[in-house]
């Protein structure tokens, strides 16, 4: 073949196949319009603080300067008299550490600390409402400005409240919304969540009918999870058509798509797809390792590891014992995903913390235990944690020279940590008392040693008489233990259903 031909055929391959299903989605909108002007301050000087800009240098002492929304400096010297004095907050930050917000790469704002899996669709919408706009403000006291959202119980709850925290109407990170999860017939593991599609049509469908009312991401729910007494975590229920016709539809708008993948088969199909957002991928074999290490640039994994692990300690008050969880294979999948993330950090895959926090035994309010996971199980260095909190956190965002570090011109969205060195114990992070200060978008969210109010759903379900979402009686047929009943219940049919099923 001479050169010619040679070149022809290159091209009419390129333009044959426009590859639209690794089309870059577009930037999403992350402004905020928080802001008061005439309450909050121009400026904000932290004086003397131990910078941790998240770029990988070690901290080091110096000033830091907010001008409106952005970072204007960090490091060196800040003259308070430089400024006015009616317009300036000027923070003492000797002995604290100043470090960008952090990042949930796995957020439900519409989970509500329910005992089971149904008890996630069961709240009447008022409530519904109210609960997500409250964790919402629970994420951001917890130091959390930036949240991609991993699917909404119900179809507009995470739209509604990203726009009113945009317009500065309530307080929350900055959000990247979901609609319902997407799943075949026989493939959700929350019916009542959960939006079906068989076939490439329907889910194209499906698709389409969600980027009208305003989604960031899309979600499905590819896989099968050892919670659930009967669905395993190593089964499948997509086609890899079904998975491309997905990508494809939400490429097509410009949208992100992050997919529950917890079996080696599911991966594979993700990274052939193009998905975006790999979430658990416990079961990673060679070759989605593989493909994962190739496409290092274009995606990224979120193990969600706090509600597995915790399912195998955690949750004998609400039905599900730590034997229970080994005999499922909740143990085997921590083991398993841990040694899987050891693998991808060291490859350079890039790997975020966050996830599936709102249920019971895994409530709000404790999301920085992500953190401590990556460094005890995963191998992180403290280092490589907090960038995975917080850099990575600007790149999942679509947002990499604006979120994620203390950088002049990006947007300060920071906290002041009680503590000279957040890398000596990264669990400090997990103590809202010594969260000194949080900021986002350059206003003052909170600036003292008081500590989070705490968030409990339950309390203002009963004090409402709405029902609990374990006494449901809407008919949905899997629970965390199969149905809706009181926890005692559960526990015995569980077991019942266990040894029914050992051999
Ligand atoms: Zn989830």
């Amino acid at each position: 073949m001479n050169r010619k031909a040679e070149t022809t055929k290159q091209q009419l391959t390129i333009s044959s196949m426009p590859d639209l299903k690794f089309r870059k989605p577009v930037p999403v909108n992350i402004e905020l319009k928080n802001r008061n002007p005439g309450i909050d301050p121009q400026f904000v000087i932290f004086k003397e603080a131990n910078i941790l800009d998240s770029t990988g240098k070690e901290p080091y002492v110096g000033d830091v300067l907010i001008d409106g929304e952005r970072f204007a400096q960090v490091g060196g010297e800040v003259d308070p008299a430089q400024y006015p004095e009616d317009n300036t907050l000027v923070v003492n930050a000797k002995g604290k550490t100043l470090m960008s917000g952090l990042c949930d790469s796995h957020t439900h704002l519409t989970w509500n600390d329910a005992p089971t899996l149904n008890g996630l669709c069961d709240l009447p919408n008022e409530e519904h409402m109210i609960h997500t706009v409250v964790s919402a403000k629970c994420y951001l006291d917890h130091g959390f400005t930036m949240c991609f959202g991993a699917a909404s119980a119900k179809k507009r709850l995470d739209v509604a409240c990203r726009d009113f925290i945009q317009a500065g109407k309530i307080p929350g990170p900055r959000y990247l919304a979901n609609g319902p999860e997407i799943s075949t017939t026989g493939g959700a593991i929350i019916p009542g969540i959960t939006l079906f599609a068989d076939g490439p049509d329907e889910m194209r469908k499906v698709v389409r009918d969600l980027m009208t009312i305003g989604v960031d991401n899309i979600k499905l729910s590819m896989t099968g999870d050892y919670v659930h007494p009967t669905m395993g975590s190593t089964e499948t229920y997509f086609t890899q058509e079904e998975v491309d016709v997905a990508v494809e539809e939400a490429h097509r708008h410009g949208k992100r798509v992050a997919a529950h993948a917890r079996a080696a088969d599911s991966v594979v199909m993700c990274c052939k797809a193009g998905v975006d957002v790999i979430y658990h991928a416990s079961y990673c074999d060679d070759e989605g390792m593989k493909l994962l290490e190739q496409q290092k640039d274009r995606i990224f994994v979120a193990p969600a590891i706090n509600f597995p692990l915790l399912s195998t300690t955690s949750a004998a008050g609400y039905g599900l014992t730590p034997e229970m969880a080994k005999k499922r294979g909740l143990v085997h999948e921590v083991e398993a995903a841990s040694k899987a993330m050891n693998a991808m950090y060291k490859k350079g895959i890039r790997v975020l913390p966050g996830g599936d926090y709102g249920f019971a035994w895994a409530p709000h309010g404790t999301y920085a235990r992500d953190i401590d996971h990556f460094v005890r199980l995963f191998g992180y260095t403290p280092m490589d944690a907090i960038l995975a909190a917080t850099a990575l956190g600007g790149e999942i965002m679509g947002h990499p020279e604006e979120l994620g570090k203390v950088q002049p011109g990006y947007y300060a969205d920071c906290i002041l940590v009680d503590t000279p060195d957040v890398l000596a114990d990264v669990r400090v992070l997990q103590d809202t008392t010594k969260i000194h200060g949080i900021f986002i978008n350059g206003h003052k969210h909170k600036l003292s040693e008081t500590p989070a109010p705490s968030y409990n759903p339950a309390e203002v379900t009963q004090k409402n008489g709405v029902k609990e979402p374990n006494e449901s009686s809407n008919g949905h047929a899997n629970g965390v233990n199969g149905a809706h009943k009181g926890t005692s219940d559960v526990a015995n049919d569980s077991q019942a259903r266990l040894e029914k099923e050992m051999p």
